[in-house]
C-alpha cells in the first residue's frame, strides 16, 4: 500500500516540484550572469525629516528578468542566500550604494546618508567589517554617510559575536539601524547593550494606526524607549497623511514611505535631493498661504 501511495505521490507531484526547482535554478543562473554583467540595479527610497527634507536614502535591490520581468527582492534574496551568491551580491550592493552616494556629493548635491540592507550571512562573516572598510576606501565615501540595516533576529542570535562585529563596524564610523523593529523577538535589555544608532519601526505597526485595533500604544512605547536609549527612530511604510502626522506628533525623527516617494532610480533620487520638501501637503499649504 505504501509503495502504491508513494508511487501515486511521485506521479502526481514530481512534475510540479521539478518545474518549481528548474524555474528557481534558471533564475539563479540569470542572477549569476547579471552579477557578472551588470544586470542588477539599485533603487533609492528617501527618508525624510519632519519637514519633508531628504535626510537619506535606503538602497533597494532591483532585478529585471529577461522574460519574467521585475523579480522582487523577497524572491531574489532567499535564492542568493541559498546559493551563497549573497556574499558577492551583497558586496556589489554595498559598493554601488557607496559609489552612487559619493557621486551625488561630487555633483554638488547636499550630502545625505545611504542605508544598505545587510543579510545575516554577510553579517556572520568574520571579514565583513574589512569588506565595508575596503568599499569605503575604494569609493571615497566618508563612513558618516553610510548606514547598515540589520534585522533584530540577526543581531540577537549570538549576542557576544554580534557585539564584536558591531563594535568593529562602529570603529569604522558607519551607523547601524535595526530594520523591521518590533517583528522579531529581541530582548529589550540586549538591545540596550548593543552599539546601534537607529530603530526602523516595522510597517505593520504604522499600517493599522488608524484602524479599530490600533497599534498606537506599541508605537508610543517604541518611540519613547528609543528616545530613552538615545536612538533615532524611522517610521517605515508611511502611506497616508494621517500616519505621517501621528508619527510626527509622537516624536518620530524620520519618515519613509510611498507618501513621500516610492523607491526610484538614481537620477530621480538626485532630483529629490534638490527638492525643498517631499511633503506634498506642506507644499499645498504654502501655496494656500501665498494665494
Ligand atoms: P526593507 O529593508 O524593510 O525595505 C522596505 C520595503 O518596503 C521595500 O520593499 C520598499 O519598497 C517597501 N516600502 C517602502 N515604502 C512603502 C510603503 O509606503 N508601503 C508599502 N507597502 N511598502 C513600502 P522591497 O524593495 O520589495 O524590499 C523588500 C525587502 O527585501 C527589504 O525590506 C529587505 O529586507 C530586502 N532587500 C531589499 N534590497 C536588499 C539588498 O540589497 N540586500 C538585502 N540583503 N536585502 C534586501
Ligand atoms: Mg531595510
Ligand atoms: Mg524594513
Ligand atoms: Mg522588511
Amino acid at each position: 500500500y505504501e509503495a502504491k501511495f508513494g508511487n501515486h505521490g511521485t506521479h502526481a507531484f514530481t512534475p510540479i516540484l521539478n518545474q518549481a526547482l528548474s524555474a528557481r535554478r534558471e533564475l539563479e543562473g540569470e542572477m549569476a550572469s547579471a552579477l557578472e554583467h551588470g544586470g542588477f540595479e539599485l533603487h533609492y527610497q528617501p527618508q525624510c525629516d519632519r519637514e519633508g527634507r531628504v535626510a537619506g536614502f535606503e538602497a533597494l535591490l532591483r532585478f529585471t528578468h529577461p522574460t519574467l520581468g521585475v523579480v522582487p527582492p523577497s524572491r531574489l534574496i532567499p535564492i542568493a542566500e541559498e546559493s551563497q551568491m549573497i556574499i558577492p551580491l551583497g558586496t556589489w550592493v554595498l559598493r554601488e550604494a557607496c559609489r552612487q552616494n559619493r557621486q551625488w556629493q561630487l555633483e554638488g548635491h547636499p550630502p545625505v546618508r545611504v542605508a544598505v540592507n545587510i543579510s545575516s550571512m554577510q553579517f556572520a562573516r568574520e571579514d565583513f567589517a574589512d569588506r565595508v572598510a575596503e568599499v569605503l576606501e575604494e569609493t571615497g565615501l566618508s563612513p558618516v554617510f553610510l548606514e547598515l540595516e540589520l534585522t533584530e533576529s540577526v543581531v540577537v542570535k549570538d549576542f557576544a559575536e554580534s557585539t564584536q562585529q558591531l563594535q568593529r563596524l562602529k570603529r569604522l564610523g558607519v551607523s547601524i539601524a535595526i530594520d523591521d523593529f518590533g517583528t522579531g523577538y529581541s530582548s529589550l535589555n540586549y538591545l540596550n547593550r548593543l552599539p546601534i544608532d537607529r530603530l526602523k519601526i516595522d510597517r505593520s505597526f504604522i499600517q493599522v494606526l488608524h484602524e479599530p485595533n490600533s497599534t498606537l500604544p506599541i508605537l508610543e512605547a517604541i518611540i519613547s524607549m528609543a528616545k530613552n536609549m538615545e536612538l533615532g527612530v524611522v517610521g517605515e511604510g508611511v502611506e497616508t497623511e494621517e500616519q505621517r502626522s501621528m508619527l510626527c506628533l509622537k516624536g518620530c525623527d524620520l519618515l519613509q514611505g510611498y507618501l513621500f516617494s516610492r523607491p526610484v532610480q538614481a537620477n530621480r533620487a538626485a532630483a529629490l535631493l534638490q527638492a525643498e520638501t517631499l511633503y506634498a501637503s506642506a507644499e499645498q499649504e504654502d501655496e494656500r498661504i501665498v494665494t
